[in-house]
């Protein structure tokens, strides 16, 4: 689960780290008074959404401006005015793709002068099942560009979960950072507190870019990008609070209201499956076939009819879905479950695309019996690669 910049920065600043004060805005009419309750002189007008790339990203509609999606302003009006301009409209970068996100928040910050511009991040690095540091001289660009071109310019290194948090480490990054004075001393004990809040919240990731070393030798977290476990949030209420549901794929979110493992993708098959290993080998054998998945859909072991009809209703919700793929291999999942719960969606929201299912395992006669019955107009499929086929052909002819 990912959260605003804001927010990263209010619950970093909770933990002691320095941060510019800063006024969230949600109405164009509040600007202005949110500027003016910053010192100035220089004033940032940030779009809030969950994406990277704002700065040298673009606006779809003209009247947004050339500038991206990060703005200096060097007066209250001209915050006010910037602010004005981004709300409402559709920001596209480098991560949010082509289609863009909707910026519904603005988040004007007190500005800094930025002497140099570094990198950091921690992260779970799956590996060595550890958090591990990441940091790098180049920050304010893109990191995945230094990590190609010059990766010797990134140092990484993990720290031991039994000792935790040691101040050589945040010594370690200091001297990589070319940090110098009083520097090191901030850095060690900003890479404390992050460390802290990474455990305590049960963040994924924590990416700062920049962390900047200002004009008077003091360290800043300028942008941040906080990640959650998303399997944590129960013990977590004040971080789920956080979550803003508007940024979140509607169907994702809908999938999620009912305990579905649901992943929207491009392509043009929809799939439900039970259990993990067999929705990827389904989607793999449908790319081997020549076609591409519409989406990753686990229905879980144990699901009921109600949780089957809402998977179905989710899939054919997409608009690029072409034809739809069910392949359930019934072990603690039953069959005549799944037949029921796909039964019950097709009279509900109708079937306008080809539907292949390949029924396996516990109670299969059952689930095809209650197919056949229906009079639904089902291509059957014998096994994985019989099903896979059948749909390919059946959606691209
Ligand atoms: P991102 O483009 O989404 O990563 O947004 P950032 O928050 O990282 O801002 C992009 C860039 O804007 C930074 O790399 C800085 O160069 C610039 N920037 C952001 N805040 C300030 C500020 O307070 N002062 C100055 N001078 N530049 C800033
Ligand atoms: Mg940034």
């Amino acid at each position: 689960m990912n959260i605003h910049e804001y927010q990263a920065k209010a619950l970093l600043r909770s933990y002691g780290a320095p941060v510019s004060d800063g006024k969230v805005v949600l109405r164009a009419e509040d600007a202005k008074t949110a500027a003016g309750e910053l010192d100035g002189p220089l004033w940032v007008v940030k779009a809030q959404i969950h994406a990277g790339g704002r700065g040298k990203g673009s606006f779809k509609e003209a009247e947004a401006g050339e500038k991206g999606g990060v703005r200096l302003a060097k007066s209250v009006e001209e915050a006010a005015e910037e602010a004005k301009k981004m709300l409402g409209k559709t920001l596209v970068t480098h991560q949010t793709g082509p289609a863009g996100k909707q910026v519904n928040r603005i988040y004007i910050e007190d500005g800094s002068d930025i002497e140099r511009e570094l990198y950091l991040a921690l992260l779970v690095d799956r590996g060595s099942s550890r958090v591990s540091f990441v940091c790098s001289t180049e920050g304010g660009m893109d990191i995945e560009e230094v990590a190609a071109s010059t990766p010797e310019k990134i140092l990484s290194f993990s720290v031991d979960p039994a000792a935790g948090y040691q101040p050589y480490h945040g010594r370690r990054i200091a001297f990589a950072l070319g940090l110098e004075g009083a520097a090191v001393k901030q850095c060690v004990q900003l890479m404390g507190i992050l460390y802290k809040a990474f455990i305590e919240k049960d963040m994924e990731m924590l990416e700062i870019n920049p962390l900047i070393l200002m004009k008077d030798g003091k360290l800043k977290v300028l942008d941040a990008k906080l990640g959650f476990d998303g399997n944590a949030m129960y013990r977590q209420p004040e971080v789920a609070e956080l979550r803003d549901e508007t940024e979140e794929d509607p169907k994702e979110l809908q999938a999620s209201k009912y305990d579905l493992n649901y992943i929207a993708l491009d392509g043009e098959i929809g799939c439900m499956v039970n259990g993990a290993g067999l929705a990827m080998a389904t989607m793999d054998i449908i790319k081997l076939y020549g076609a591409e998945p519409a989406n990753f859909l686990d229905v879980g072991g144990g699901a009921t009819k109600e949780k089957v009809t809402e998977a179905f209703k989710i899939i054919t919700s997409d608009p690029n879905v072409k034809g739809i793929l069910v392949n359930i291999f019934g072990g603690i999942m039953r069959c005549d479950v799944i037949a029921e719960g796909v039964i019950a969606a097709v009279k509900e929201v109708g079937l306008k695309v080809p539907l292949v299912v390949r029924l396996e395992g516990t109670n299969v006669d059952l689930g095809k019996k209650i197919i056949n019955e229906s009079g639904l107009d089902v291509i059957a499929a014998d096994d994985l690669k019989d099903g896979a086929q059948k749909i390919v052909k059946a959606v691209k002819g």
